[in-house]
């Protein structure tokens, strides 16, 4: 039985480090490097996993989701649906006092949920919610099946076709395009070879100061099963990141020199005002390509309408006349999201204006051997 090193490569500096560390560890013979190809790629993370491969001798197997089964069924779903149902806004109910009120099951309990709080899992109240109005039917219309059943079939891109899957694009709050694209091939794929009789350590380029969300990672975790968790780099700076990168003759991906401060899905539906701004700037064929994806996962929704990214103070009601370029209009305006920001307007994005202060590294220090 032999142990198997996967190393999933997101085409950033995080992954380029992981793989470099495993390279300089373990050699090259018993590394797997992976990448989950979302479909929402910059050509840039293409070429620069070419190029890491050339510059490297490796090579990284390219994963990629498919949802053509998925979309089957949800197209045999629609011809067949006959449920009539409504969907309602909702409202916190508050007593008298301000205090809120806990939601309650049929015999009178309060109903919990579990939740985090400084590190401890604890029992918290749901709060009660009240309808509003008179609610919306949501049923599909017979208009509304005939467009989705036109138009919902698989198109090959794994982003796109998980969002026709859904009747929406992922959110904050519903990150489900992370599972799907990129956790849940990775896993398909280690899980073949742990039933293939290898022991699979799984090398994750984590850094706790990346988010909140990270702070807690664990450097090793044993999932079972004959697999394992690495996270090498996990309490790593991004300085240290570019800085070990370098000393190892392997540049940077140039989207980070292009005012991207992750280099991922182009966009992601957690791209701050800046990076989105950036985008509108130097890279507007990815905004017209998600107002296309908005016009067609809209059109095979039930809702009849989706957005990529909600633009602040636009309601989903309003989303179908405000997609991604509302969101770009209001990522170029200044604080508060009224004026629009003229000096900005003037800005030359010719240059670098990488997140990392990597201006003079790119041109002197980073150049590969
Ligand atoms: S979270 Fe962002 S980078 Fe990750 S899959 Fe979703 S859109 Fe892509």
């Amino acid at each position: 039985m032999s142990i198997k090193h996967v190393i999933s490569v997101s085409g950033g500096k995080d992954s380029a480090a992981t793989l470099l560390l495993a390279i300089e560890r373990f050699g090259k013979a018993n590394l797997v490097p992976i990448f989950c190809d979302t479909g929402n790629e910059h050509q840039a993370v293409y070429d620069y996993l070419v190029y890491m491969e050339s510059a490297l001798g490796i090579t990284i197997t390219r994963l990629r989701a498919n949802f053509d089964a998925e979309i089957a069924a949800k197209r045999k779903f629609i011809a067949c649906d006959k449920r009539t149902r409504r969907e309602y806004e909702t409202a916190l109910v508050f007593d008298v006092n301000g205090e809120p009120v806990p939601k309650r099951d049929g015999r009178g309990n309060i109903i919990t949920r579990k939740v985090k709080r400084d590190g401890q899992e604890i029992d918290e109240p749901v709060q009660k919610t009240r309808k509003i109005g008179g609610g919306r039917r949501v049923r599909w219309s017979n208009k509304g099946k005939r467009r989705a059943l036109e138009l919902l079939l698989p198109t090959g891109n794994p982003f796109l076709d998980l969002c026709m899957w859904k009747g929406r694009f992922p959110s904050r709050k519903a990150q489900f395009c992370t599972e799907e694209l990129k956790r849940n091939p990775a896993v398909e794929f280690q899980m073949a070879l742990v039933d293939a009789g290898h022991t699979v350590v799984s090398w994750q380029g984590i850094r706790r100061d990346e988010s909140q969300n990270r702070r807690n990672a664990k450097k090793f975790e044993t999932v079972g099963g004959g697999l394992y968790i690495f996270r090498p780099i996990v309490e790593w700076t991004a300085l240290q990141v570019f800085e070990y990168c370098a000393s190892q003759g392997v540049k940077p991906n140039p989207l980070y020199l292009q005012g991207m401060g992750r280099v991922g899905c182009m966009p992601c539906i957690n791209a701050n005002k800046a990076e989105l701004k950036q985008i509108a700037d130097r890279f507007p064929e990815h905004v017209e390509r998600i107002h296309a994806w908005e016009l067609l996962v809209g059109t095979v929704s039930k809702r009849q309408a989706a957005t990529f990214i909600p633009a602040p103070g636009i309601t989903p009601a309003q989303a179908v006349d405000h997609g991604i370029y509302a969101v770009i209009d209001w990522a170029r305006t200044t604080r508060g999201g009224k004026q629009r920001d003229l000096l900005a307007i003037l800005d030359d994005h010719s240059g670098c204006s990488s997140s990392y202060g990597l201006c003079d590294q790119a041109s002197h220090e980073l150049e590969v051997a």
